[in-house]
């Protein structure tokens, strides 16, 4: 495979939009089943919050909430950034060097840096384009699969 360089990854998340967009796809590979109406929905953005809301209903889902990006101030774009940093230097890099890299405080890039070490641990691969969802749970179960990614990278903030 080639390497996976900093212009891929500016084409695949050009902006905040796009990373939110890319985690909605990867959180609800299908459409989108409401815990309100509980209609299968494909759900359209909001624009002024990170949210989507039900075709139907108009109940709200958040593709960060329960992940790493939950309640953070750090635009999704600089968590992506960090990320493909982290994971795509061998040696990996210090909570200093995302600071540098990303323009956030020292406090906020070592949360950054811990709970990204933990993700990546875990095997989170955003930089390939693609994570290595578990396929078992593709195609069926929503709430399943849900489950399983918000498991998987969520993490505990350790500071
Ligand atoms: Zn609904």
């Amino acid at each position: 495979m080639n390497k996976y360089t900093i212009k891929d990854f500016n084409k695949t998340f050009p902006d905040d939009d796009s990373c939110l967009e890319w985690l909605r796809n990867y959180i609800y590979p299908e459409k989108i089943v409401c815990p309100t109406c509980q209609k299968p929905t494909k759900h359209h953005r909001i624009t002024t919050k990170k949210v989507y809301g039900c075709d139907y209903c108009g109940h709200q889902i958040s593709p960060t909430a329960g992940t790493i990006f939950d309640h953070s101030s750090t635009p999704l774009k600089l968590w992506f950034y960090a990320i493909y940093l982290m994971s795509s230097t061998r040696c990996g890099i210090s909570a200093k060097q995302i600071q540098r890299e990303t323009g956030v405080t020292y406090k906020t890039a070592w949360r950054m840096f811990n709970q990204i070490r933990s993700l990546l641990q875990e095997g989170y691969k955003p930089t390939q384009g693609e994570f290595e969802a578990d396929e078992t749970y593709i195609g069926g179960k929503h709430t399943r699969a849900k489950e399983v990614v918000a498991q998987r990278i969520k993490l505990r903030y350790s500071v």
